[in-house]
């Protein structure tokens, strides 16, 4: 800990990644566009309007639907089994704006955050799973944003849900680890023994940077050197620290042991990096992937590529089976990707009702519902697909 403590002493002069990040959104010609169409047509309409973008990509391939599909190959019907894992979007503000973010943060996210409210019902809903016989089916609290470090009720959640004896998973960018004010977070992340699961897209600089913007890799690095002191990423220390690569463009990941081992020599060579595990994760065609594909005129192919590449040994473990996934404002949905299309769990019959975590009076009220599936899931059955909880 005490060497955490002297690294952080180091890095305590850092200036926040906001103002450059908010320059870079403002000289970005095509992110602006994107942003100004979102504002004018609103998220919903927006988010109609990719769908069906998706859909004649689809009919043009003579491509049948993700149901169909998965029928075919003899995936099991696809239904919600008891949750194990308890994902919170605590926030969509980011000292961030990369170019693939499928959530659209940004600094300028600033109303979309957890309340106080909504973290207590969290952990509500929580302990009384854990109270349930057998200690309920949740084993994992995995929480996400944004950057979800800098919701002002990050601590408190990770505190009243320590004693629980969760896994929790902190889904971290690194470069949050040097925003001012957030000096002492390595420190409470090892203190609370919390997973940290960093994206991190490629070991070059000039890949990050393109991806995630300006000055990204650097404080990256900075990141995983503060990490690592604290022991994250040390054989025997007990504090995971797991890497995401997602790719640079329109193509898929590529198989994950073998990028993991370049992961591991190109950082441990030439910064002297450590870290537990890779997890490889395709690139959903949604929100400014989605954008971007359009832009290029690449959508039918890549949703060739995906509905090519799938693979029903990924349908037979996606997250959404087993992941229930609730938004800053409570609303409850199937996965993080359902999540930004605003596909929410309904309640039963024609009210069309979104569910919260107040309409339930414990989380396997959910268990055996049918997932909500659509186009955009292809993404998650293509090769080693991108719904990869890395358990
Ligand atoms: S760091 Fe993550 S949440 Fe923030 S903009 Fe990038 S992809 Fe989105
Ligand atoms: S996008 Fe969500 S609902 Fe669709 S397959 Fe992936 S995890 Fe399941």
């Amino acid at each position: 800990m005490a060497r955490a403590s002297a690294a952080a002493s180091d890095v305590q002069s850092r200036t926040s990644l906001i103002p450059e990040t908010l320059e870079d959104m403002e000289a970005d010609a095509e992110l602006k566009e994107h942003l100004a169409a979102l504002e004018a047509a609103g998220q919903q309409a927006l988010t109609r309007e990719e769908r069906l973008k998706r859909q004649r990509s689809l009919d043009a391939l003579g491509a049948p639907s993700f149901y169909a599909t998965c029928a075919e190959a003899g995936v099991a019907p696809l239904k919600r089994s008891a949750a194990r894992i308890f994902q919170l979007n605590i926030g969509l503000y980011c000292n961030q704006a990369c170019t693939h973010c499928h959530v659209e943060s940004s600094p300028r996210r600033t109303a979309e955050q957890a309340s106080r409210d909504t973290v207590d019902r969290c952990l509500d809903l929580l302990r009384s799973d854990r109270a349930a016989p057998g200690g309920g089916t949740i084993t994992t609290l995995d929480i996400t944003g944004g950057a979800p470090e800098l919701n002002t009720n990050f601590r408190y959640l990770v505190e009243q849900a320590a004693p629980l004896g969760l896994e929790i998973i902190d889904r971290c960018n690194l470069t949050v680890l040097l925003e001012p004010g957030q000096e002492d977070l390595v420190d409470f992340l090892a203190r609370h023994k919390v997973r940290v699961v960093a994206s991190l897209p490629c070991y070059s600089e000039d890949n990050v940077d393109k991806q995630r913007g300006r000055g990204v890799f650097e404080r990256s690095i900075e990141g995983l050197k503060l990490l690592n002191a604290a022991g994250y990423g040390v054989l025997g220390s007990g504090l995971q620290l797991d890497l995401v690569y997602n790719p640079g463009g329109a193509f898929l990941a590529p198989g994950q042991s073998k990028l993991e081992a370049a992961y591991k020599s190109e950082l441990g060579g030439a910064y002297g990096i450590v870290f537990n595990r890779l997890l490889a994760l395709n690139n959903m065609p949604i929100k400014r992937f989605a954008d971007f594909l359009t832009r290029k005129g690449a959508m039918k192919d890549y949703m060739g590529l995906l509905v090519n590449n799938f693979n029903a040994a990924a349908a037979e473990h996606l997250m959404c089976r087993e992941t229930l996934s609730v938004r800053w404002d409570g609303v409850l949905y199937d996965c993080d990707f359902n999540q930004q299309l605003d596909m929410a769990i309904e309640e039963g019959g024609k009210s069309g009702k979104q569910l919260t975590i107040w309409d339930i009076s414990s989380i396997t009220d959910l268990t055996s519902r049918p997932i909500r599936c659509d186009n955009h899931c292809f993404g998650c059955t293509a090769g080693s697909g991108s719904s990869c909880q890395g358990q």
